[in-house]
């Protein structure tokens, strides 16, 4: 997994990573029904070590998601987390901002809904919007974007120093990937409501896109607030890889049980 792990953005260049790619997994050779069975294990050990996190009351979690359209933040939220407490989970989706957002800074959205003590907070979408389609529709000036990249590793150190734990994955399909899962999108009348004619025209501004995330990822991948990138072309193999670095991650944190505020000894139910 370390390979996907992007902890200094030192000469990052996302060409090194492929899309494809499904790791020991082989699709068509029982691969596919292999990393299932895996997650489902993953997705269990994640309920238990997200009920340690809260109870431990010590550590605080931040998961960022960020692709392209169609990459599957949402398949992968629900997917890795289908096996968790809801109430131990909470996520908040980023859309275009209101007039009220747009009138302050970029962070002024985001703060409030990082994780309190014991809390695990998924972001789908994030403050990385403010460095990608902002950038790339040239919604500020370069100057006033390229300042961000600053900003947020400021930010991000500042809640890691507060006790936060951040992980950031990119989910990284190819761009012919997302024309087979925006094609079926437009051929099945039940996703129309997901589908905008501006994802059409993202599309077309692809090769910037990746320009965007590349620079992103290299401006901002830090070991203490490390980037992920993951092959997500194959579901299966993206989810395994989500969550094998949010268990390790939430291992590395070595949650306990604390004991009842009060003393116990003795004690008897009647
Ligand atoms: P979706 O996640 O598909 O519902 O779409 C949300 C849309 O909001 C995407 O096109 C995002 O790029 C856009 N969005 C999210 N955050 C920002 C932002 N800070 N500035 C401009 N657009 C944004
Ligand atoms: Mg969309």
């Amino acid at each position: 997994m370390r390979r996907y792990r992007i902890t200094d953005g030192e000469g990052f260049e996302l060409a090194g990573f492929d899309p494809d790619d499904t790791g020991d997994f082989e699709p068509g050779k029982g691969g596919k029904a292999k990393a299932r069975a895996e997650v489902a294990e993953l997705t269990a050990e994640l309920d238990s070590l997200q009920e340690r996190l809260y109870a431990d009351g010590r550590h605080r979690v931040l998961v960022v998601l960020q692709g392209m359209d169609t990459a599957g933040k949402g398949g992968t939220i629900r997917r890795v987390f289908e096996g968790v407490n809801p109430s131990g989970v909470r996520v908040t989706a980023f859309k275009q901002p209101s007039e009220e957002e747009l009138a302050h800074d970029f962070l002024w959205r985001v703060h409030p809904h990082v994780p309190r003590t014991g809390e695990l907070v998924v972001f789908d979408r994030s403050h990385y919007e403010d460095v990608l389609i902002v950038r790339v529709r040239e919604l500020v000036p370069e100057e006033r974007w390229r300042a961000r990249y600053r900003h947020i590793r400021d930010f991000e150190q500042m809640l890691v120093d507060e006790g936060t734990t951040i992980v950031k994955f990119f989910l990284h399909i190819s761009r012919d990937e997302q024309a087979e899962r925006l094609q079926a999108r437009l051929d099945d009348p039940r996703k129309h409501w997901k589908f905008r004619l501006s994802d059409l025209h993202e599309r077309q501004l692809w090769d910037r896109y990746q320009e965007a995330f590349e620079d992103a990822i290299a401006a901002t991948a830090t070991p203490s607030a490390p980037w992920v990138v993951v092959p997500a072309n194959r579901k299966w193999y993206r989810d395994v890889v989500v969550g094998r670095e949010l268990v390790r991650a939430l291992r590395s944190l070595d949650l306990t049980y604390p004991p009842s505020p009060d003393d116990l000894t003795g004690v008897v139910v009647e």
